[in-house]
């Protein structure tokens, strides 16, 4: 067994999240992963509304009596979602975990905490982890430059921000961005962090509620189709490069602002390449992680391999190198 602080603190067997991920945390993938002894979050705002929400975690609660949490995304949006709404089906579901993730969870964090709630707030810069740390929040998911979704603007990849992560902050932590197997969850724990953050990876799994043509495509992709769009807006985001990213890219690397391409990136439409499984449909996350994954398995065998994978790699290779 492989056992942390993350694990005690947050009532979990193994050291591993599924953080929120637009219109793929829902409750079939939570469940199965709470299941299977790690930590899954529903993602509040693939819900429509915050009645959705609650019905969501009921059905999750259906499929697990295992703990799981619930993220909740600060960042920009087409049509700002109403937060605090969210929020107060999150405390009043009875949900003993969230995940904050994007900007400060400042306005939240009292209310959560208040709640008895315990809160991993996922940032992308030290700066931004120290800031949740004295604010009260009970762990940090650091998120390299590797990652699915917002890399924030400072490009730090993990084998660089997870150890100084590690030197300054003293609640536990959650290595993100580019995890995906045993070996990286070793890694993870050799920089000082307390556990690995996986999202891509759990894409592409038998309980992961997206059209099977969007799990292949995982496994057949490389770590070299990824785009980074938004930067000039100061929203960076990583998705899988297909015929919309690179229009995306192509217009605002013209000079184009967020209106041009509204119509291309607005969520409703990337919700529906996982829908129908066309890949060109709209944008979609996906990390570097995707070069890591082969296969399409169960959640429980998943996370079961990583676990002894990770085992095997501590006390046979690793042992081995010390004489
Ligand atoms: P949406 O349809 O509101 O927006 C689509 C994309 O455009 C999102 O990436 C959003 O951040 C960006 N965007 C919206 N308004 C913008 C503006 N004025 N300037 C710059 N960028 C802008 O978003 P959605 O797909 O319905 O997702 C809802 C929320 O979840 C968004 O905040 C999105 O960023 C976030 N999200 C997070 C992840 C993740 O990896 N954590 C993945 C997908 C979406």
């Amino acid at each position: 067994m492989l056992r942390t602080r993350f694990c005690e603190l947050f009532g979990i067997e193994h050291p591993i999240v599924q953080g929120g991920m637009q219109w793929v945390g829902k409750a079939e993938l939570v469940a199965a992963v709470a299941n299977a002894g790690a930590l899954g979050m529903i993602t509040a705002l693939t819900q429509p509304t915050p009645e959705a929400l609650e019905k969501e975690i009921a059905r999750c609660r259906e499929m697990t009596d295992k703990p799981f949490g619930v993220n909740l995304t600060i960042l920009p949006t087409v049509k700002p979602p109403p937060l605090v709404e969210y929020r107060e089906v999150i405390v009043g579901s009875g949900i003993k975990i969230v995940e904050t993730a994007g900007f400060t969870p400042v306005d939240h964090l009292p209310h959560l905490k208040a709640a008895g709630i315990k809160v991993l707030h996922k940032c992308t810069t030290i700066k931004h982890a120290l800031h949740a740390q004295s604010l009260g929040a009970d762990a940090i998911s650091i998120d390299g430059f590797e990652c699915a979704g917002h890399p924030g603007e400072e490009d730090i990849p993990g084998l660089i921000l997870i150890p100084i992560a590690a030197d300054q902050i003293s609640i536990p932590i959650i290595a993100s961005g580019g995890f995906a197997d045993g070996r990286g969850l070793v890694a993870a724990l050799a920089l000082g962090a307390d556990g690995i953050n996986m999202g891509t990876r759990f894409m592409a799994t038998v309980e992961s509620p997206i059209h099977e043509n969007v799990k292949q495509h995982l496994v057949d992709a490389t770590e070299l189709e990824t785009d980074l769009i938004f930067r000039q807006l100061g929203n960076t985001t990583r998705v899988h490069r297909n015929v919309v990213s690179s229009e995306v890219v192509s217009i605002l690397n013209g000079g184009g602002e967020f209106a041009d391409v509204r119509e291309l990136v607005v969520g409703t439409r990337g919700r529906r390449v996982y829908e129908v499984g066309d890949t060109d449909l709209g944008i979609w996350s996906a990390g570097l992680a995707q070069g890591l994954i082969h296969d399409i398995p169960a959640v429980g065998e998943l996370v079961n391999r990583i676990v002894t994978d990770a085992e095997k790699i501590i006390s046979g290779r690793l042992a081995g190198f010390v004489c």
